[in-house]
């Protein structure tokens, strides 16, 4: 797993500093100017993603399969006395070691590089603010995480990945309902669309698209960026489409219509749903390969020790980086049906590459990446395969 990595992260950084020309097609749509600001910023942020990465698991290689990970974890057995304080304590030194690896990465990439390409508009406060609260947040949902794992490893040390799986999922589940209600409201105010031409667009897609109008919310992102996106969430009774309030102020009608028939295409075709179980067959996958690895790998007698807790970090660190590109393309396909959806609603394939095309210049998006960094890093296709995705259904209009 530790050899598959390395050569991602190596084909990653070596697009990431040879990006090559993007296609000829794009400029069609943008001016070189547009081309070669999209391409600096991108690499700015893929450099710092891919450095981060390389420090993390370079610390997580030593610690785990060194001696340091085992050296603390039998400190912290005899300073904590009770097994589970054990855990929890040595739970936590990792969390904080992580922390302190990840945040000057993360508040370059969040903070300093956001204002210096103008899209931030938060102040350094307000930043420390959500990363407190999101790190409390964390912490106290991976600390509950922990002691159920090392509960369910130690009672059924043969059959525990099975139940982890069904956990899991039905976490999975939960979050789904739960996030949008209880977290997101942490970070951001949510109001009902008032404007009735927003509510008139909505109607009239909705119909069209056979499915029951619920909920058009207005996310206050300008607080925090001048980008402006779109998403869709909830799942039963609860379906959401939400709009950043930066769409609304920055766009043109004919452009959220386009955004929010793509939404609707995700609502028709029932992509949360599938991600789900998608996403639960995953988790048992990568279950079945830990439990086989956790066998050969780690001595059982009565119960794990709190080195468990770095062995499976290191494990679904590598898993997760090396699904990537299988995850990532199954969302591309999604993205893909959602905007042939937004075509057949708005019946207006201009406006959908028109919108595609003030998406990218105005969030700098790299409109026509290298392909291995498209395929490993890209949950939507880039900005010219979506474009080229709609001329095919129609040919552009001059
Ligand atoms: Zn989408």
């Amino acid at each position: 797993m530790i050899g598959i990595t390395v050569v991602f992260l190596g084909l990653y950084l070596w697009f990431t500093t040879f990006p090559g020309r993007p296609a000829g097609d794009a400029y069609r749509y943008f001016t070189e100017g547009d081309i070669v600001s999209a391409r600096a910023y991108a690499s700015a942020s893929r450099m710092v993603s891919a450095i981060n990465f390389s420090v993390e698991l370079s610390f997580l290689i030593w610690f785990t399969m060194g001696t340091a990970g085992r050296y603390l974890s039998d400190w912290c057995e005899k300073v904590a006395g009770r097994y589970t304080l054990s855990i929890l304590l040595y739970f936590f030194i990792l969390w904080v070691i992580l922390r302190i690896i990840n945040l000057p990465f993360s508040l370059y990439s969040g903070y300093f590089l956001q204002k210096q390409w103008g899209f931030s508009t938060q102040t350094l406060m307000s930043w420390w603010m959500d990363y407190i609260k999101s790190a409390a947040l964390d912490l106290v949902l991976s600390a509950t995480g922990v002691i159920l794992l090392f509960f369910a490893v130690n009672r059924w040390p043969g059959t525990w990945h099975i139940t982890a799986w069904a956990f899991i999922s039905l976490w999975l589940v939960v979050q789904t309902f739960l996030w949008p209600i209880l977290v997101e409201p942490l970070f951001n105010k949510f109001e009902a669309a008032k404007d009735p031409q927003i509510i008139a667009m909505v109607k009239e897609l909705a119909d069209k698209a056979g499915i029951p109008v619920n909920q058009v919310l207005i996310m206050d992102a300008s607080r925090r960026t001048t980008k402006a996106n779109a998403y869709f969430t909830g799942i039963g009774r609860i379906k959401r489409i939400v709009l950043y309030d930066t769409l609304l102020k920055d766009y043109p009608e004919d452009e959220v219509r386009a955004v929010i028939a793509h939404e609707m295409g995700h609502w028709r075709q029932g992509h949360i749903v599938k991600g789900l179980l998608e996403s639960s067959l995953g988790i048992l996958i990568m279950l079945l390969i830990l439990h086989t690895f956790m066998k050969i790998d780690i001595h059982f007698n009565g119960s794990y020790p709190p080195y468990l807790w770095a062995y499976l970090t290191l494990f679904f660190v590598l898993a997760s980086y090396i699904a990537n590109p299988i995850y990532n393309y199954e969302s591309r396909r999604m993205e893909t049906e959602a905007d042939r959806i937004s075509v057949m609603l708005t019946e207006d394939p201009n406006s959908v590459i028109k919108l595609q095309v003030d998406l990218a210049k105005r969030n700098l998006s790299d409109m026509s990446p290298p392909l291995f960094i498209e395929w490993f890093a890209y949950t939507h296709p880039s900005t010219m395969h979506r474009i080229e995705m709609v001329e095919k259904i129609k040919p552009p209009s001059e």
